[in-house]
C-alpha cells in the first residue's frame, strides 16, 4: 500500500471509528503542451502524475456525507439539501459537495458516504489537486453506489462540480487527465469533441526525464487574469465570426482583421499553441521524443510574450533549465506562478534542477521544489 493510501485508510479509521469499504485514487497532472487552449475548443496534451489523491470511503444509510481531509484535519458534514444548492458548502469540502451535486443533477442516486481524503498532490501549485480530489471522490461514489456513469462522461461531471458548485470556470483538461490518463502515455484531448487518444510518452526508454519544478511563486491575481484572458479569446472569436479560436484557419488574415494589438497577441498564442500540440503529437507518435523540446520552449515564449501569463520566477526556471542543457522547457498550468517542466537527459536531471535552485538562490526567490514526473495512471480503485 502506498503511503498516501495508508494515510487515507488510517485517517478514515480515526475520523469515523470504522474501516473503509474501499479506497480510490486519482492523480494530479502536468500539461505537456497546450496552455489556455482548452476553453478555446482546442487541443491539450496532459499526462497524469504519480502523485495522487486517495479517498477512503464507506456508505452511510441515508443521503448525507461526512468528509475528513488530512490537509485541514477537520470533518465537514452536509446533507442532500446542502449538496443541491451550488456554493452552499464552501472551502475545500465544496469540491466534494460539488461532485455529489453534479451526480445528483445528472439523475444519479448518490449513496450517502463517509469519506477520508489524503493526498500527495501539492495543492495550489498548478498540478490540479482540485481535479484529483473531484475525480477520486467521483470514482469512489460511483463504485460505492454502483452508479452507471460511463467513464467517458465522468470528466464533464467533475468539471461541472468545479465550474458550477465551487464557481471556478476551469476547462475540461484537468478532470480528463485525472480520470482518463493511462500510465506511460500522454492524453491527447480534443476539447471540442472530447475525443481522446493515448499517445505513448515513455520518456525513460528514450533516456530522458521530465523535470517538474514547482516554483512556489505566489499566485498573483490568477483568478482575475484567467477570466480576462478567457474573455479576450471569446471577444476575438466573436469579432472574427468563428465559434472559437480553434476555428481560425488563416492566422495572418485573422490578425489583420483584429482592431487591437493585445487581442492580436492573445489570438496568436492560442492559434500557434494549438498547432504546437498537433506537432508534438506527431513527433511522439513517431517516437521522436527529444525533438519536442523546441516546441515546449516556443510554447513558453508564446505564453510569456503573447499571452503574458508568466512571472519572473517561472521565466527564470525556464531559461536556467535551457542553459543547463534541457531540450525544452515551459511553464505548465494556467500561469502567474505554478510549475515549469523541462525535458532533460535522465542523467542530467539533478544537475538541471540544481542549476535552477542556484538561480533562485541568487535572486533571493523562495527555494523551488522539484521532482521527476513519469506518466502515471488515471483514477482507479486501489483497495
Ligand atoms: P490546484 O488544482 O492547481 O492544486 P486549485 O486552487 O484549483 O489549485 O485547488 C486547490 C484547492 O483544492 C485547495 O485549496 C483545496 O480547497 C482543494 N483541495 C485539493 N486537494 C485537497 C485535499 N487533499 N484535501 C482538501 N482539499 C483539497
Ligand atoms: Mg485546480
Amino acid at each position: 500500500m502506498s503511503d498516501v493510501t495508508a494515510r487515507a485508510a488510517a485517517g478514515f479509521s480515526s475520523a469515523f471509528g470504522a474501516e473503509p469499504a474501499g479506497l480510490w485514487a486519482a492523480p494530479g497532472r502536468v500539461n505537456l503542451i497546450g496552455e489556455h487552449t482548452d476553453y478555446n475548443d482546442g487541443f491539450v496534451l496532459p499526462f497524469a502524475l504519480p502523485h495522487r489523491t486517495v479517498v477512503a470511503a464507506a456508505p452511510l444509510p441515508s443521503p448525507r456525507w461526512r468528509v475528513w481531509s488530512e490537509q485541514s484535519d477537520e470533518t465537514i458534514e452536509f446533507d442532500a439539501a446542502q449538496a443541491d444548492q451550488p456554493g452552499k458548502i464552501d472551502g475545500w469540502a465544496g469540491y466534494v459537495a460539488g461532485v455529489v451535486w453534479a451526480l445528483r443533477s445528472a439523475g444519479h442516486d448518490v449513496p450517502g458516504a463517509s469519506l477520508a481524503v489524503a493526498s500527495d498532490v501539492p495543492a495550489g501549485a498548478g498540478l490540479s489537486s482540485s481535479a484529483a480530489l473531484e475525480s477520486a471522490v467521483l470514482t469512489a461514489l460511483a463504485d460505492l453506489g454502483g452508479l452507471a456513469v460511463p467513464v467517458a462522461e465522468r470528466p464533464e461531471l467533475a468539471q461541472r462540480a468545479e465550474n458550477d458548485y465551487v464557481g471556478m470556470p476551469c476547462g475540461i483538461m484537468d478532470q480528463s487527465a485525472s480520470i482518463r490518463a493511462e500510465a506511460g502515455h500522454a492524453l491527447f484531448l480534443d476539447c471540442r469533441t472530447l475525443e481522446i487518444e493515448q499517445i505513448p510518452f515513455d520518456v525513460a526508454s528514450s533516456g530522458l526525464a521530465v523535470l517538474v519544478v514547482d516554483t512556489r511563486a505566489p499566485h498573483r491575481h490568477a483568478g482575475g487574469e484567467y477570466a480576462s484572458r478567457r474573455r479576450a479569446c471569446e471577444e476575438a472569436a466573436a469579432l472574427l465570426g468563428v465559434p472559437a479560436l480553434r476555428d481560425v484557419e488563416d492566422l495572418d488574415a485573422a490578425l489583420a482583421a483584429l482592431p487591437d494589438e493585445v487581442m492580436r497577441r492573445r489570438v496568436r498564442h492560442v492559434v500557434t499553441e494549438d498547432q504546437r500540440v498537433l506537432d508534438t503529437v506527431e513527433l511522439l507518435r513517431a517516437g521522436r521524443v527529444r525533438e519536442i523540446g523546441p516546441l515546449l520552449t516556443a510554447s513558453h515564449a508564446s505564453m510569456r510574450d503573447d499571452f503574458e501569463i508568466t512571472v519572473p520566477e517561472v521565466d527564470l526556471a525556464v531559461s536556467t533549465a535551457l542553459a543547463a542543457g534541457a531540450y525544452g522547457a515551459r511553464m505548465t498550468g494556467g500561469g502567474f506562478g505554478g510549475c515549469v517542466l523541462a525535458l532533460v537527459d535522465a542523467d542530467a536531471l539533478d544537475a538541471v534542477a540544481a542549476a535552477v535552485a542556484a538561480g533562485y538562490a541568487e535572486r533571493a526567490f523562495t527555494a523551488p521544489v522539484w521532482f521527476a514526473a513519469r506518466p502515471g495512471a488515471g483514477a482507479e480503485r486501489v483497495g
